[in-house]
């Protein structure tokens, strides 16, 4: 029996051999070895998961065509991937079974997935050089679905530079995404990937969140293929590092980042990266890390105003196919403001309410729903929403505050509801000031002693101010 699948295999070699080329056939088809034939299905295994990968993805035809001249024609080929097991003295390996890829026929049969997949070594290229790495990009996040207004307009604009090679646009490297939770910076990332292979369809592109680049790099230690892992990085092209602030306190992954951003940024590859807070205000981060991710440029991206928050839900529904009224649409968005998450969350819960309990689309149900949503989601107190309540309190309207008029009233609304940012967001003194009367990080620290002065000095001052701070805690 064993050695009619050695014979078997061999002469299916025989055939392969003619048919690829020398060093492919060395690097994938010599360490394959023949392990069981169980009717008309051969078993073979494989030095690594990456080998399978390679195998089906390039020879799956040639290897169709042979097992079936030399098997019969209902034969199947199943693997076996070796996987190293680095507790074991390093030598000891285990096998298990892949399922084929179903569309290549070649094996359909139930087997069971791979257990222990980490203590794969994915980073192993051997002998070739151009190699498929899937981008991991998700096609929803498009630009044509990325919907430009003030908040995100710099960045929107780079990042689209960058994706269409436009003159200039290498001064954007790295191209230093932040913004706070739900706002766009995965989807502005992802776009601008997208859009790089639309245009450039040869380079190879690579989206990875902070989080999964130091589970592999971790896992890469571990299995003593550091090298490998940095080599892998180092052949990408377009390399995306999604919420890179993960990074925080994470020592060894800074350094083998700092490594591969190194070697990219000087071979002229682009680097995107995304992060809640601008480098400055970084912490837990190694200062050469932080001065390279100043290089290139760094653009925020703010809460949307109320029309670009129309307009994102008018985008929105325009694809879901099903029409809400203006009135319902401005009634979530204005009630909607700190994030284009809970945004799409409610739009999705409204859509679903419509299509799965047939329930009529009125302002009542968007109320409701809306209501449910600002309570689950404890939002975070928006800017605006501060702005909107000083300004109330004080009866003078929201655009007074936002301008740069010196009425002492005016100033002092203003330093009040700059005083609210600081204590009640997460906001920086430079996002504040910019969302309040455009004003510097000095204006608004200024601003937030000046009330704390007076808090401690006028009793009347503090009355005003309990009360507003009731009013926002609503
Ligand atoms: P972040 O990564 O900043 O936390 P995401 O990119 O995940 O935020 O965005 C949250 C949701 O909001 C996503 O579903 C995204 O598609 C949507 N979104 C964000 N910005 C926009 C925009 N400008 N236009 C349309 N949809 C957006
Ligand atoms: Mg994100």
């Amino acid at each position: 029996m064993a050695d009619k699948v050695i014979d078997i295999w061999g002469r299916c070699l025989r055939i392969i051999r003619d048919n690829v080329h020398d060093a492919s056939y060395k690097t994938f088809f010599e360490p394959i070895i023949p392990i069981d034939l169980n009717g008309q299905i051969l078993t073979i295994q494989v030095p690594s998961a990456f080998v399978y990968e390679h195998l089906e993805e390039n020879y799956i035809d040639l290897l169709r065509k042979t097992i079936r001249k030399e098997i019969g024609p209902d034969a199947k080929l199943e693997y076996s991937v070796v996987m190293q097991n680095e507790s074991v003295n390093g030598q000891e390996s285990v096998t298990m079974k892949m399922p084929g890829k179903e569309n290549t026929k070649v094996s359909n049969k139930p087997v069971s997935l791979p257990i222990e997949k980490k203590n794969i070594n994915p980073f192993i290229i051997p002998g070739i050089k151009k190699l498929h790495i899937d981008p991991q990009l998700n096609e929803i996040y498009s630009f044509e679905n990325f919907i430009e207004g003030e908040c995100n307009r710099l960045a929107r604009a780079a990042g689209y530079a960058i994706a269409t090679n436009q003159a200039g646009s290498s001064a954007f490297n790295p191209l230093f995404i932040y913004g706070g939770s739900g706002l766009g910076k995965t989807h502005l990332s992802q776009a601008i990937g997208i859009e790089i292979k639309k245009n450039f369809p040869e380079k190879t592109v690579l989206y990875v969140t902070a989080h999964k680049f130091q589970t592999q790099y971790t896992d890469a230690e571990l299995n003593g293929n550091r090298n490998d892992f940095i080599n892998f990085y180092q052949i990408i092209d377009v390399l995306i590092i999604d919420d890179v602030h993960e990074f925080a306190g994470k020592e060894g992954t800074q350094n083998v980042f700092f490594q591969i951003f190194n070697h990219l940024h000087q071979s002229g590859k682009q680097l995107i990266i995304t992060s809640d807070k601008p480098p400055i205000e970084m912490q837990g981060l190694e200062q050469r890390l932080l001065s390279r991710f100043k290089w290139g440029l760094a653009a925020d991206i703010q809460i949307p105003d109320f029309e670009t928050r129309v307009k994102i839900l008018k985008h929105k529904i325009y694809n879901s196919g099903i029409e809400l009224s203006e009135e319902i649409i401005e009634y979530i968005a204005s009630h909607l403001t700190t994030t284009i998450r809970d945004l799409e969350g409610a739009m999705v819960s409204l859509l679903a309410q419509s299509t799965l309990n047939k329930k009529e689309i009125t302002l009542e149900l968007a109320k409701q729903i809306v209501d449910k949503f600002v309570k689950n989601t404890k939002r975070e107190i928006s800017i605006d929403y501060i702005q909107k309540v000083v300004c109330d309190y004080f009866d003078m309207p929201v655009d007074v505050l936002k301008s740069k008029t010196r009425k002492r009233e005016i100033v002092q609304a203003r330093q009040i509801a700059m005083y609210f940012a600081k204590t009640m967001t997460k906001s920086s003194l430079t996002s504040i000031g910019s969302q309040i009367g455009g004003k510097d990080h000095a204006t608004v620290l200024h601003s937030c002693k000046t009330v704390n002065n007076l808090l401690e000095t006028d009793k009347r001052f503090k009355l005003y101010i309990d009360e507003i701070e009731k009013k926002l805690k609503l």
